[in-house]
């Protein structure tokens, strides 16, 4: 009896044992940080070198290609595309300027592998920074699981300071069919130039990808809800660029929206639109905004709070509602452009972790550039923003519409813009808006000085550099 007790006894301690053990073992360990980032896009990788500079423990979370959307699917590919389509209406132009040279020998293909592989070096450059920065990259899908817990493959991370900046994704509407049609995402996976492209939306995206594809050579419809793209930009902006694109012979349908794709037999695509059919179609592109990557990010588990639209609200320090958990770039739907993501992670982490307590971005006044045929470059006030907000009769508008020197000589005729929109009565400029060639390298300077204040007193004083269409903004009366 004693021995069995005993034996009993010995048994107990020793599953104990072993169940203390395997509880020690499996006990779940959370990997602790000062600054946990999800996302190595533009907005995170920004961030997160920045607070490694000023000494901080830091990791950043990726479930996908270094870089973010910028890099792989975005400002990057989109370029290269946009270099391409450039070099090819230049040489319908080498005829009048007296070269003889032939468009014919186009391969996709050579320009698609030139960018792959130039992609594929950025993630290695980006890897090896956040190397070099000694930041941890942690690899997979995160998570939030509890306020400050994050869980990526089973494991678990939290910081005392977490930063979302997990960007968004291209939509598509529900329609019969949507699954034929690609966005900005598929149009970088493409592996020949579509012969019949269809481009859906008004938008950035829009208008550079069926700039790109007439280009090159596609036969480019684009259809728009209303009657001209770049809605939301200057009017004038809007008119000429809707103008520009049919004269470079895109085949624009105004007041049209697509209810159903269809694929035939042959494997072409028939879209049914509010204005008819359009068939024989290889490639249909959806490029009519985008949504931010929060479904699936458990924010519910944080408490963070969110628009109607999934964005994470922010304050003007990137705070969230929740302390400790900030937000920036494309997920708070503001300014979806990663020159100001990155503007603000850098900020955030100066702030956070270099005492400068005072220090945001500020959302005015930020330049933009559509890398359209012909391209417009932006700052500042729209025509209609400047009435709204001053009242008409305190704008003052200077326009000039022009052509280009470059196209003197050519057939194929572009039209560029310099207009100025300025405030009454010291004539403050509140917004410049350009289009035609040159005018994305020339806004850079121009954002300087509406950023400063400048009047039209204060362009009129600089004097012109010519021959360039830049100066047109100098001397404008
Ligand atoms: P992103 O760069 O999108 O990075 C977010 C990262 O988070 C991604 O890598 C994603 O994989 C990761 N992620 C998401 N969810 C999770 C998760 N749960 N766990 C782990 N990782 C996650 N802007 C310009 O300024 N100029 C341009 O010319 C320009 N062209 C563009 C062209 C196209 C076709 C597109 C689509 C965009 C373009 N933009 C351009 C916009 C620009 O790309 C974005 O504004 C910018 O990338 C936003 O940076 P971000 O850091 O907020 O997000
Ligand atoms: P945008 O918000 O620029 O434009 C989308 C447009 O599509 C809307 O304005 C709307 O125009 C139209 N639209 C919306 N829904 C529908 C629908 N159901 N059917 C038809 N048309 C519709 O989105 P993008 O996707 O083009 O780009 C997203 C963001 O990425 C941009 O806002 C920009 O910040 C950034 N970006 C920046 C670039 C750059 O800096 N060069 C380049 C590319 C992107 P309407 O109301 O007139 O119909």
């Amino acid at each position: 009896m004693t021995h069995t007790l005993l034996r009993f006894q010995k048994l107990c301690t020793q599953l104990s044992r072993k169940f203390s053990l395997s509880a020690a073992t499996m006990a779940p360990t959370v990997h602790k940080y000062d600054y946990l980032v999800l996302g190595a896009g533009s907005g995170g990788i920004a961030s997160v070198r920045r607070a490694a500079e000023f000494g901080v423990n830091c990791a950043v979370i990726e479930r996908g290609a270094l870089g973010g959307t910028c890099v792989n699917v975005g400002c990057v590919p989109k370029k290269v595309m946009f270099n391409t389509a450039m070099l090819s209406e230049q040489l319908h132009d080498h005829a009048d300027y007296g070269f003889s040279t032939s468009m014919e020998m186009f391969d996709w293909s050579v320009i698609k592998k030139a960018r792959d592989a130039y992609v594929k070096r950025l993630n290695g450059i980006y890897g090896n920074n956040l190397d070099k920065s000694k930041v941890e990259a942690i690899r997979g899908e995160a998570r939030f699981i509890d306020e400050k817990l994050v869980e990526v493959n089973g494991e678990k991370y939290t910081a005392d300071h977490i930063l979302i900046a997990v960007g968004g994704h291209p939509t598509i509407p529900n329609i019969p069919g949507a699954e034929h049609a690609i966005t900005s995402d598929g149009f970088f996976e493409l592996e020949n130039l579509p012969k019949k492209a269809v481009v859906i939306g008004a938008g950035y995206i829009a208008v550079e990808l069926a700039g790109i594809l007439n280009a090159l050579g596609s036969e480019t419809h684009a259809l728009i809800r209303k009657d001209q793209v770049l809605r939301t930009f200057d009017e004038t902006v809007s008119q000429l660029l809707t103008q520009e694109m049919v004269s470079a012979g895109i085949h624009l349908h105004t007041q049209t929206q697509v209810s159903e794709i269809a694929k035939e037999s042959s494997g072409l695509l028939t879209l049914s639109t509010s204005k008819g059919v359009i068939d024989n179609v290889d490639c249909v592109i959806y490029a009519v905004g985008r949504e931010p990557n929060t479904k699936y990010l458990g924010l519910d588990k944080t408490g963070v709070a969110m628009d109607s639209r999934g964005h994470v609200i922010v304050d003007d320090y990137q705070n969230t509602n929740i302390s400790g958990i900030y937000a920036v770039g494309d997920v708070i739907g503001k300014a979806l452009l990663t020159p100001v993501a990155i503007a603000a992670g850098r900020r955030l982490s100066h702030r956070l972790f270099n005492n400068e307590s005072d220090l945001k971005l500020s959302y005015d006044n930020i330049a933009t550039v559509v890398f359209s045929h012909p391209l417009v470059g932006t700052v500042g006030l729209t025509e209609a923003e400047a009435r709204a907000k001053y009242g008409a009769d305190r704008i003052k508008l200077y326009t000039s519409v022009f052509n280009p020197m470059y196209h003197a000589v050519t057939q194929r005729k572009v039209k560029a813009l310099s207009k100025l929109v300025c405030l009454l009565p010291d004539e403050k400029v509140l917004g410049i808006h350009t289009m035609g060639p040159g005018c994305d390298e020339a806004m850079q300077g121009f954002a300087v000085a509406v950023k400063m204040g400048a009047t039209k007193k204060d362009l009129d004083q600089t004097v012109a550099i010519h021959p360039t269409s830049a100066e047109e903004l100098v001397t404008l009366r």
